[in-house]
């Protein structure tokens, strides 16, 4: 600038920007830190991370994707790493861990090959065969037998090391014959959404005081003390709006003149209510849900009538009752008849710990089922949930693809044997990125070891040298802190978590290595420290234009 130049100014002032190796080492040491956060709990013996929110609230939690739901970083590679733990969450409920920690050992190994020259492209290309080749040895070496004993098995696999100690077994089979009354066929593919499946938490009992309820459990009782307490061969008529007097927007005054007035006044709405549960009663209904209120007066003649009411249900509870029962919600009293209404073999009123719950069992459509979680404390219910999430989705993705391999890094183990394999027919410097990939993979065992007290060297050199022999199913059996045959210590997992998991870490990977140019939009005044520092409470600050992602 001062050799006379005139400079050329094509970023707003305040705008930074980071190029070439800066860019990209840069990057690779924020997915890596991320991925280092992580890695300690991997794996049954992976240790809790306790996590304070904005408000002081606390989770205490080992499971990958809590953990990172509730980190909240500000760097943008960082959040993409983040990003693929959330989706790994959603497409198949577990593996999210794994999936952070392959990405970030990925970098980790890409940068030995960028400190030898390799360029990123290359490497990129080298990790892109060597994904596409795990696919191909995944499919082929993957067990398909899924049977009832496989299926608890992949549920408990996926619950070992969540703080459920003990009962992990009693929830496996709760999560599995959760799932398969679900499953659905169709066009002959088996479909399983897993939102079908209620959850209920309720505090107090034992864990094993669960359940899983052949129907809807709504959290709410019933309105009034005289109305029955069970109503076998339900008619079930859901409201969205309410049985009250609508009040008007503004207020309005109704001035009476003549004392004898008001109990004229009184009475019509007296009638009008009365009205109101003549059209339920009309109906055929001998059960109400509403979403609104149920005026006190309309509570008294709905339990003269003996109908079963209850109000104020949630909106996504009104919808589960909807699918269950094949009951049709109607706004307005005046259209309610009796093709709207639900069928249900039993809806009743039951005590759990403090509380009354509404039962609605024996549904028309079988495929809605609940579970209640119950728990001494409040976290203990809340990781229970976590964990049964993980088991439910595992389970529900095992039925649909109907393949499993073996866990406990058995399963990366021979990956990485048969890429190393593969590399060479490849050769050139691709090879070099594919058996970097390949060692990258072995990552899973290592953690793994590593969590589990033992020495992650050794553990690997036998682990390696067990592959070779052909024990493909050789694994850390993180529980005797020894290598060993993990298929037959039940440690399996559908195949989708780690396909699901190796792609998109090699798909974020490859896409941080190809970056070398960062270029970050000044941050607006409000926020952060001047200098560009992190914004407090690692804000957004900063990520305009660069395609910020919402806080989870
Ligand atoms: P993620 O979020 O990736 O699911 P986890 O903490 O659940 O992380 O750990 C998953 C890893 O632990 C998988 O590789 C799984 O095979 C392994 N694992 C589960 N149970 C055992 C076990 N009993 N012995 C060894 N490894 C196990
Ligand atoms: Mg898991």
């Amino acid at each position: 600038m001062l050799s006379g130049q005139i400079p050329i100014l094509v970023l707003k002032e305040g705008s930074t920007r980071e190029t070439g190796k800066d860019a990209q080492r840069n990057n690779i040491e924020a997915a890596k830190a991320i991925a280092d956060t992580v890695k300690s709990a991997l794996g049954p013996k992976g240790m809790d991370k306790m996590l304070v929110d904005s408000l002081g609230d606390i989770t205490i939690s080992n499971d990958g994707a809590t953990i990172m739901k509730q980190m909240d970083v500000d760097h943008p590679t960082a959040k993409m790493i983040i990003e693929i733990a959330k989706g790994q969450d959603q497409e198949v409920g577990d593996g999210t861990t794994t999936a952070v920690v392959i990405a970030g050992e990925l970098l980790k190994q890409a940068e030995l090959l960028l400190d030898q020259n390799v360029h990123p492209t290359v490497i990129a290309n080298g990790y892109k065969l060597a994904s596409n080749k795990t696919s191909e040895i995944l499919s082929s070496i993957s067990e398909k037998k899924v049977n009832d004993e496989v299926l608890k098995n992949i549920a408990m696999t996926a619950m070992t090391g969540k703080n459920v100690g003990g009962v992990t077994e009693f929830l496996a089979k709760m999560a599995m014959k959760a799932v398969k009354s679900i499953v659905e066929e169709r066009d002959g593919r088996k479909i399983v959404d897993v939102d079908n499946i209620l959850i209920q938490k309720k505090f107090g009992g034992g864990i094993t005081d669960s359940e899983l309820i052949e129907g809807v459990v709504i959290d709410k009782e019933k309105v009034h003390p005289r109305m029955p307490n069970e109503v076998k061969n339900s008619k079930i008529a859901l409201i969205d709006s309410g049985l009250e007097i609508k009040k008007t927007e503004i207020d309005a005054k109704v001035q009476i003149t003549d004392p004898t007035k008001i109990q004229a006044f009184l009475d019509q709405e007296e009638e009008t209510l009365k009205a109101m549960v003549e059209k339920v009663k009309k109906s055929g209904a001998n059960v109400l849900m509403s979403q609104k209120g149920i005026d006190d007066l309309a509570q008294h003649f709905l339990a003269k009538e003996g109908i079963y009411a209850v109000r104020r249900v949630k909106k996504s509870d009104m919808e589960k009752i909807a699918k269950a029962t094949g009951a049709k919600i109607v706004t307005n009293l005046d259209d309610l008849t009796s093709k709207d209404l639900g069928n249900a073999e039993k809806t009743e009123e039951r005590k759990i710990g403090d509380d009354r719950l509404t039962f609605i069992t024996g549904c028309k459509y079988p495929k809605a089922v609940s579970i209640l979680i119950r728990g001494g404390t409040q976290h203990t219910i809340d990781e229970v949930e976590r964990a049964l999430h993980d088991a439910l989705k595992v389970v529900g993705v095992a039925i649909e693809d109907q393949s499993f391999v073996t866990g406990g890094g058995a399963i990366e183990a021979e990956l990485a044997y048969q890429l190393k394999k593969y590399a060479p027919t490849v050769g050139g410097r691709e090879q070099l990125a594919i058996e970097t990939f390949a060692n990258a993979l072995e990552i899973v065992p290592r953690t793994l070891a590593e969590n589990a007290g033992m020495d992650p060297i050794d553990s690997l050199l036998k682990l390696r040298s067990e592959h070779q022999t052909g024990n493909k199913n050789a694994g850390i059996d993180a529980m005797e802190g020894v290598v060993a045959d993990l298929f037959k210590k039940n440690v399996v997992e559908p195949v989708r978590v780690k396909s699901h998991a190796i792609e998109s870490a090699t798909e974020v990977a490859t896409m941080i290595l190809r970056i070398d140019d960062v270029i970050s939009s000044k941050k607006s005044k409000s926020e952060g420290p001047p200098g560009g520092g992190m914004p407090p409470g690692g804000g957004m600050g900063g990520m305009e234009g660069m395609g910020g992602m919402p806080p989870m």
